[in-house]
């Protein structure tokens, strides 16, 4: 269906356990694919919404409450694709709080560099010899607060990364404040922000949040090519398929 330059269409997925029939909106035009992610944060609503009822029904309850920003001092791996849509966040934010947020987001590549992680973590081939779950420890125990984190919020809620959207947990939120998390338990989501990687690039590659402006300044990577959205959604799905 098409209706003032969206088209829609019913994906009907099955991720992991999860049965999903969810209406996505896509621009009928050529657009940057950053103008896909709106459709692809709904679609991890939907998929996030539906765990959560999975859960519900074997009598779990998702701990999560606002105000306790622990998990958002973990390092969060985003997509090239996202990554030009935060900075266009940042950008359209009044002057003030614009300000604010760089000055936090220099301070948290200062305290990495500081740490020897900044580097490796904006370059893949110096991620060699260390496994993601080794850097996520690393990073976490410089407890470096994501630079969007305001009174332990999160200061950009509807536009927080996939990632971000698909973190819940289960057990104490005391745990999920502790050295390596254990016995934190996340709800079983279906890690659909994986396939966000590469939509643009073929490259599986991704870079923390809190680099964003660092990676802003030093990216090669450009936003300009255009396709329409349902050429970016079955690049999106096919990735999906593959994962
Ligand atoms: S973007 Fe928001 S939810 Fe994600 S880590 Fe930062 S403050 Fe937390």
């Amino acid at each position: 269906m098409v209706d003032s330059g969206q088209v829609t269409a019913t994906l009907r997925l099955s991720v992991g356990d999860l049965r999903l029939a969810h209406p996505i909106s896509v621009p009928a035009g050529a657009v940057p694919a950053t103008a896909v992610v709106p459709a692809l944060q709904g679609l991890v609503n939907a998929t996030v919404a539906a765990a959560e009822e999975q859960i519900k029904g074997a009598g779990k309850a998702v701990s999560c409450r606002k105000g306790c920003g622990a998990c958002c001092r973990q390092l969060v791996p985003i997509s090239h694709t996202e990554g030009e849509r935060l900075l266009a966040v940042i950008d359209a934010l009044p002057g003030r709080r614009r300000a604010a947020i760089k000055t936090r987001f220099d301070e948290a590549s200062a305290a990495l560099a500081r740490a020897g992680l900044r580097d490796v973590l904006l370059d893949p081939a110096q991620r060699t010899g260390r496994t993601d779950r080794e850097l996520s420890v690393a990073y976490f125990a410089l407890g470096i607060p994501c630079p969007f984190l305001e009174e332990e919020s999160c200061s950009i809620h509807p536009e927080r990364p996939l990632v971000c959207r698909e973190y819940l947990v289960t057990s104490p939120a005391e745990l999920c404040a502790g050295p390596v998390q254990d016995g934190v338990t996340p709800v079983p989501v279906p890690k659909i922000s994986l396939a966000a990687r590469g939509l643009q690039d073929d490259a599986d590659s991704w870079f923390p949040l809190a680099l964003l402006m660092t990676w802003s300044r030093t990216r090669r990577f450009s936003c300009r090519l255009k396709r329409t959205g349902m050429d970016w959604l079955q690049r999106f799905l096919k990735k999906l398929a593959s994962g």
